[in-house]
C-alpha cells in the first residue's frame, strides 16, 4: 500500500470517528481500509487520496496552473427557497465555504484553485442576481458554480441536478460546450450521491423568449453551471443535503477538478 493510501485511510478514520461512526441513515460508516478498497465507493475514494496527498505534500510540477473559481451563493437572504425549516440562502452559505476549503486543499497534480464566494445577503433578490453576474464578469475567473437548492409542492422530488447554457438560434440551438462539460462533470460525480431526477443535466429554457431562461448562465462571460446541490422540500434530501455536506461538495470540488482536467 502507499503512503497516500495509508494517509487517506488515517484521515477516513479520523472523520468516521469524529461523525460518531454513522453515516446520515444512520448505517455504521466501514473501517478505512474496508472503504478505501471497495470498488464500489471508489469517487469517495478518490477525494479522500487527494486530501491526503496534499495532507502529505506531494510535490506540485514546477509548472502548475492556478484556476480562479467563483462560487455563487444562490439569493440573498431569505430570498430563495424557503421550506421545511430551511433556507435555501443559508444551505448554500454552509455548501459553498466547504466547497471552497476543498477546492483550496487540492494540489495534486497540474493545477490549483483560487476560489472567491459571491454573496450579496442583504439585498433582494433580483439586485443580488445583477450583482452577482457583474461581480463575476468583472473578476478573472475560469469557471463560476452557483450553488442551490430546488423545493416543490410534491414532497417526493427529490434528487441533484446541474444546469448550462444553451443558445437558442433560428433554425435550432447551440449549447455552450464548456459550460455543459463543467456541469456534466459536477452531475456525474454529486448525482450518483443524491439520486432522484431522471435529467440530471439539463439546459432549462426560457420558451417564451426563446432564451437560457437562467440569467447566471446567460450574462457571465466564463463556463459556468448552476448546480441543484437537492430537495429542501424532501425530509430525505434535506437530511442528506446537511449530513453528508463534505461528501456532496467533495462530488462537486471532483467534478471542477475533473473539466479543468479534461479541458485545461
Ligand atoms: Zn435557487
Amino acid at each position: 500500500m502507499n503512503n497516500i493510501d495509508q494517509k487517506a485511510i488515517e484521515l477516513y478514520d479520523i472523520y468516521t470517528v469524529a461523525v460518531g461512526g454513522k453515516a446520515w441513515d444512520g448505517a455504521p460508516l466501514p473501517c478505512g481500509k474496508d472503504f478505501i478498497s471497495d470498488p464500489t465507493k471508489q469517487k469517495q475514494a478518490d477525494g479522500w487520496r487527494a486530501v491526503a496527498a496534499h495532507v502529505l505534500g506531494v510535490a506540485a510540477p514546477a509548472e502548475q496552473r492556478t484556476y480562479r473559481i467563483a462560487i455563487d451563493i444562490g439569493h440573498a437572504n431569505g430570498t430563495g427557497t424557503r421550506t421545511n425549516n430551511a433556507d435555501e440562502h443559508e444551505e448554500a452559505v454552509h455548501n459553498a465555504a466547504v466547497l471552497k476549503s476543498i477546492l483550496e486543499s487540492y494540489q495534486v497534480d497540474r493545477f490549483r484553485f483560487k476560489v472567491d464566494i459571491i454573496d450579496f445577503p442583504a439585498e433582494t433578490n433580483t439586485r443580488d442576481l445583477n450583482k452577482t453576474i457583474k461581480a463575476i464578469n468583472a473578476g478573472d475567473y475560469h469557471a463560476a458554480v452557483s450553488l442551490h437548492c430546488d423545493s416543490s409542492s410534491n414532497v417526493n422530488a427529490r434528487g441533484a441536478h446541474c444546469c448550462y447554457h444553451r443558445t437558442y438560434l433560428a433554425d435550432g440551438y447551440a449549447d455552450s460546450p464548456r459550460g455543459k462539460a463543467l456541469a456534466s462533470a459536477i452531475a456525474a460525480r454529486l448525482c450518483p450521491i443524491m439520486p432522484g431526477r431522471a435529467s440530471k443535466v439539463q439546459a432549462r429554457p426560457d420558451r417564451e423568449r426563446n432564451l437560457s431562461g437562467l440569467a447566471i448562465l446567460r450574462e457571465t462571460k466564463m463556463p459556468t453551471a448552476l448546480v441543484e446541490v437537492g430537495f429542501l422540500s424532501n425530509n430525505e434530501d434535506l437530511k442528506r443535503i446537511r449530513a453528508l455536506r463534505y461528501e456532496l461538495m467533495q462530488a462537486v470540488a471532483l467534478g471542477i477538478a475533473t473539466y479543468f482536467y479534461e479541458n485545461p
